[in-house]
């Protein structure tokens, strides 16, 4: 592909910190409330039977504080429909769900993130679903792990914790000539960062928990597509099965995402100063970040991300014990699992948010450590990351 006719050049980054701010949501007719009030409400008053006033009747099928959420979360994502859920994985298993029957397989990536891995390996192959590990990095495998009955290829870019990165735009390619769909769980990039759609993707996934959400005080979901057909299907299982966020996650959600912008550039700003550090530090054996020009798919990251995020894992040359050892030893850096809030975070992937991949093709290394580097000062996170190495 000639690099003029990529869509990666002409993804749209217009008007992002606008829409963060406002789609979805005008001032209140009635007070002028200019933020979405919580609607806490399980039932709405209808006018006479089937007599709905505002086109809502039961918070599990809608309600005034998720609909705007739901609003901006497709506006984010420059997409038509958006879908908010309880939990990033409660939108996996709704995904998961629409899309697939008895007999079909999907294609996912060889380091996914762990509890994907384990709701497809543990509950959907029970369901007769049939599934095949293939790095994301390299699409002649992912090519060669499709099959006649594929019917989803999952994308994570980048993977978590190991930060490969997918060619968005071929692996769409890849998957609509198979006749399967193409799912990309956009956690780590944010939408500020990467816009699945736009090059291509079916489906933008979101554990809204992390970026999105951005101050690691709610847990939520969500979906986003353009495909009415498809998101029919989510919105039937969404009040189906019920996986939905209450009306406070979603106000919480709301909240967050006016500041995603922000938030994002100075990410990347302090995980490029940590980077800066690790990089030929003398405990240190790797440093895996997008931003690093010797990423081995760096350039693919260049082109369909704005910056590189503020995730950031290394390897130790000291082995399990120096990664053990790093984690027991920060200060600013919290010892937790998640990622994306304006906190730093440091984690053991191994035996952590990744223990349950122990033993299969999806193992994480054992010197691996994550860090998600938050909104703090850089000196002080590069000062805590100097002080626990020595
Ligand atoms: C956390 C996470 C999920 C799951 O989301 P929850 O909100 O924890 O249910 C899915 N994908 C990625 C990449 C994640 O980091």
């Amino acid at each position: 592909m000639s690099e003029q006719r990529s869509k990666a050049d002409n993804i749209s980054w217009q008007g992002f910190s606008t829409k963060a701010v406002h789609a979805g949501y005008e001032p209140d007719p009635l007070t002028g409330a200019v933020n979405v009030p919580i609607y806490a409400s399980s039932t709405f008053a209808q006018d006479g039977v089937g007599g709905m006033r505002s086109g809502f009747e039961y918070a599990r099928t809608g309600n005034p504080t998720r609909r705007p959420l739901e609003a901006n979360l497709a506006a984010l994502e420059s997409g038509t429909y958006g879908r908010a859920f309880s939990s990033g994985m409660a939108a996996t298993d709704c995904l998961l769900r629409s899309v697939l029957r008895p007999g079909d397989h999907l294609v996912i990536p060889d380091d996914a993130y762990g509890g994907t891995f384990r709701l497809i390996d543990k509950v959907f192959t029970q369901w007769g679903i049939e599934y095949t590990p293939a790095p994301v990095s390299d699409v002649d495998a992912v090519r060669a792990a499709m099959k006649s009955n594929t019917k989803l290829v999952w994308v994570e870019t980048p993977t978590n914790p190991l930060l490969n990165i997918g060619d968005i735009e071929l692996l769409a390619e890849v998957a609509h000539e198979g006749n399967a769909k193409i799912v990309v769980d956009n956690t780590f990039a944010s939408p500020y960062l990467q816009q699945p759609l736009q090059l291509g993707a079916d489906i933008a996934l979101h554990s809204t928990t992390k970026y999105i959400g951005g101050h690691s005080d709610v847990v939520g979901g969500a979906l986003v597509c353009n495909d009415e057909e498809l998101d029919t299907a989510f919105a039937f299982l969404q009040n189906g099965s019920g996986g939905v966020p209450g009306p406070f996650d979603a106000f919480l959600t709301l909240r967050g995402i006016k500041t995603l912008a922000l938030r994002m550039e100075r990410h990347s700003d302090n995980a490029e100063k940590v980077v800066e550090l690790l990089d030929g530090h003398p405990a240190v054996a790797s440093v895996i970040y997008p931003g690093l020009a010797s990423h081995p798919s760096h350039k693919v990251a260049a082109k369909q991300m704005r910056r590189f995020g503020g995730m950031i894992s290394v390897r130790l040359k000291g082995g399990k014990a120096a990664a053990l050892d790093l984690c027991s030893r920060t200060e600013i850096f919290t010892l937790a699992e998640s990622l994306g809030g304006v906190e730093s975070l440091i984690e053991f992937p191994g035996a952590m948010t990744h223990a349950s991949t122990a033993g299969s093709a999806l193992e994480v290394p054992d010197d691996l450590v994550r860090l998600s580097v938050g909104i703090e000062d850089a000196s002080d996170l590069v000062g805590d990351i100097e002080q626990a190495l020595s």
